[in-house]
């Protein structure tokens, strides 16, 4: 997997309708991309038990996507089979009231990976400056009014980049995803939730709502990946309506992500190694006794 190719280009002006959603890189068949996905899961395990051994480095994967492109179940299918002890996964909603009485990155710190493992964000603190802006929910938010101007949206990329740079800066490698659908998968999906009984419980009429904004969404996701993307945060536009595809593509970037890492089981020192040998000894003279 070239990671390469999903990369949003550095300093390019994103243009989310040019990208073909649809697209599977000579990948046929949903067979195939399954068992590419394995091995990639595979090689991810391997990966995490070192990460975690180590203890230096964390992984913040995040998603944001439109409704029904698959956040879930992606989360789902690319760390089943990772150590449930090394990671972490965490959906933002609609902030509390608690959370309100913070500023948004408030939230976003109480769930940052611990070192040594890999966390996961369906949505994030993108959202400040996507839903909010799309619906001008900052009338709602409880700074103060003279912050409430035209500026705010800069203002919120420049603390965002600022953000993540420091996460870098002390260990934390952000990815982040856009699952890109287009609006008539999304529309397909949905009657997919309407009709198949099964689905009917991931169905919400605010689903339909939110529909209408599209536009403007793909307006705002635009110009707020353009802004924040950044070498040591850089966001992946991942086709995403052949599900199967998104997921093989999440994967390989993950993997590659980590691999970039080189995380290494923890070399032992001398002392250690006697340490160790001292208790192999202890533990044989035991079954003597
Ligand atoms: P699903 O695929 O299950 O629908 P979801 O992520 O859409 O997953 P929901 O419970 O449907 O989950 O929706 C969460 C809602 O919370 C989204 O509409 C999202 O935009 C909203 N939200 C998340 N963070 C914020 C925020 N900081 N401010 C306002 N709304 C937010
Ligand atoms: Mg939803």
């Amino acid at each position: 997997m070239n990671s390469e190719k999903f990369r949003v280009k550095p300093g390019l002006k994103l243009n989310l309708s040019k990208f073909n959603t649809s697209f599977s890189e000579g990948i046929d068949s949903k067979k195939k991309a399954k068992t590419l996905l394995k091995k990639n899961v595979k090689k991810m395990i391997e990966l995490q038990s070192k990460l975690y051994a180590q203890d230096n480095y964390s992984l913040l994967i995040i998603f944001q996507a439109m409704d029904a492109a698959g956040k879930d179940g992606t989360i789902k299918h690319v760390m089943s089979g990772l150590n449930p002890q090394g990671t972490q996964v965490t959906s933002f909603k609609q902030p509390s009231s608690t959370e309100l009485d913070h500023g948004y990155l408030w939230r976003i710190n109480n769930a940052l990976p611990e070192r040594g493992r890999i966390g996961i964000f369906n949505r994030s603190h993108y959202e400040e400056v996507l839903v909010v802006r799309v619906h001008d929910l900052i009338q709602s938010e409880k700074i103060p009014n003279r912050f409430k101007n035209k500026q705010i949206w800069k203002q919120r990329y420049k603390q965002i980049n600022d953000f993540e740079k420091y996460l870098y800066e002390n260990g934390t490698i952000v990815i982040k995803f856009f699952l890109h659908i287009s609006k008539e998968e999304q529309k397909k999906r949905f009657l997919e939730r309407i009709d198949n009984a099964s689905k009917n419980w991931k169905f919400s009429l605010a689903d339909i709502e939110e529909r209408k904004y599209w536009d403007e969404y793909m307006k705002t996701y635009e110009e707020a990946i353009t802004a924040t993307n950044k070498k040591h945060a850089p966001w992946f536009i991942i086709p995403s309506d052949k599900k199967w595809f998104a997921r093989l593509a999440v994967s390989g970037i993950i993997v590659e992500a980590m691999k970039k890492l080189k995380p290494e089981y923890p070399v032992m020192n001398k002392s250690r190694s006697d340490e160790l040998l001292k208790a192999k000894q202890f533990l044989q003279k035991e079954n003597q006794i």
